[in-house]
């Protein structure tokens, strides 16, 4: 039996001459958290809409448990949709807020008794239950948010930004709190986020957007690791993934890639599969370069700009060719300091290529 509890085919949604989503096909499996990741515009919450029912595509379907619900009205496609702003009854206790999905399905009183103080027990607001939202804090709100929407045992949770209102102690908290929800629970998530953290900290796969368009989908390790085109690389990671424009050469068994006077040298097993001066993109983290006491085989050079430390690391910026690299360094480095030049080793695991134009990744290490 098929384990796929959302598939998203061909979707596509038209605002008059804008397309906010183009072409989105992915699929959810039962069980899996989900996360909509991208810049503010890029169509995530289109998306949510529509799954929801809130919005019509123009074309495309959407199936849930293998059925489309393209036709299905907003009301009766058991989807729990849960918003940033906690949209939770002012005038109503915990209590009745929590009920108010069952009492809505007229589910027997026993029933909705048993089934709010399981959620309130869950959510950590069982000591909360008389209380109003006027005396709940922005996290407690949340969380009766979404034990709202959790009690109505909803095929999907989905969540749009639900944290983007918290301060930073209690986002950090409301996270753990919703991996162990979905741990327990086994709760199919759609997570929409601009935030890379969270998507990264909270998803077993990440639908990367731009544009309207699905630039990658695949688990959180992957999308950061080994991105397929050079938004995403430089959309994930702080600092961003390092990218150093130049042209492939080959020189006897050496390949390596020139920009301006300096080189980057280029395992023979990624080089020899692609032709002699092409133009291309490499693409690096910053914390995938070690800094080598000598010159190794396969180091490269360059000239440190600037050293900001963060703690235990180092941010430094150092000059290679005519663009500037950043690389992660532990701050008690002493090579670190402006005006020295750094040897610096790349993992190739991790070494991507781009072409130029398209942005498009060029192949894998090994492939
Ligand atoms: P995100 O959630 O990623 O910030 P949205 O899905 O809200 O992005 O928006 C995607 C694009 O669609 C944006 O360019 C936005 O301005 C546009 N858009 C969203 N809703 C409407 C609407 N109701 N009418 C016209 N344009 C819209």
């Amino acid at each position: 039996m098929s384990n796929i509890k959302l598939e998203i085919i061909n979707l596509r949604k038209e605002y008059g001459d804008l397309v906010a989503v183009d072409d989105l096909s992915l699929s959810v499996e039962q069980g899996e958290t989900m996360a909509l990741l991208g810049p503010s515009g890029c169509g995530k919450s289109t998306t949510l809409n529509m799954i929801v029912g809130l919005e019509q595509p123009t074309s495309g379907d959407i199936l849930i448990d293998g059925k489309s619900v393209i036709n299905t009205p907003s009301g009766k496609r058991n989807v729990g949709l849960v918003f940033q702003d906690y949209a939770v009854f002012t005038n109503m206790t915990v209590e009745k807020n929590l009920a108010y999905g069952l009492r809505v399905r007229k589910e027997p009183k026993d029933k909705i008794a048993s089934e709010v103080l399981r959620v309130a027990d869950f959510m950590c607001l069982s000591d909360k239950i008389d209380r109003k939202p006027s005396e709940l804090s922005a996290s407690e709100l949340q969380r009766v948010a979404i034990g709202r929407t959790l009690v109505t045992n909803p095929d999907i949770l989905l969540l749009d930004e639900p944290l983007s209102n918290l301060e930073a102690d209690d986002r950090n908290r409301m996270r753990r709190e919703l991996r162990s929800i979905q741990a327990e629970t086994g709760q199919t998530v759609i997570y929409v986020t601009h935030d890379q953290i969270e998507a990264l900290s909270l998803a077993h796969r990440i639908a990367v957007m731009n544009f309207g368009h699905l630039m990658q989908y695949d688990t959180a390790e992957n999308v950061y690791q080994h991105p397929q085109n050079k938004f995403v690389g430089s959309f994930l990671g702080n600092p961003p993934m390092n990218f150093v424009k130049g042209v492939l050469r080959k020189e006897g068994d050496r390949i390596f890639i020139q920009n301006g006077d300096s080189s980057l040298p280029v395992p023979t097993d990624i080089g020899s599969k692609i032709e002699n001066n092409s133009g291309l993109i490499a693409g690096f983290r910053p914390e995938t370069l070690t800094v080598t006491s000598n010159e190794e085989d396969f180091s490269f050079s360059a000239e440190v700009l600037a050293v900001e430390p963060q703690g235990p690391e180092s941010v430094v910026t150092a000059k290679f060719g005519d663009t500037q690299v950043k690389v992660v360094v532990p701050s008690e480095s002493e090579s670190a300091t402006d005006g020295n030049k750094l040897n610096l080793m790349p993992n190739f695991d991790l070494l991507a290529l781009f072409d130029p134009d398209s942005g498009m990744r060029l192949m894998k290490h090994g492939g």
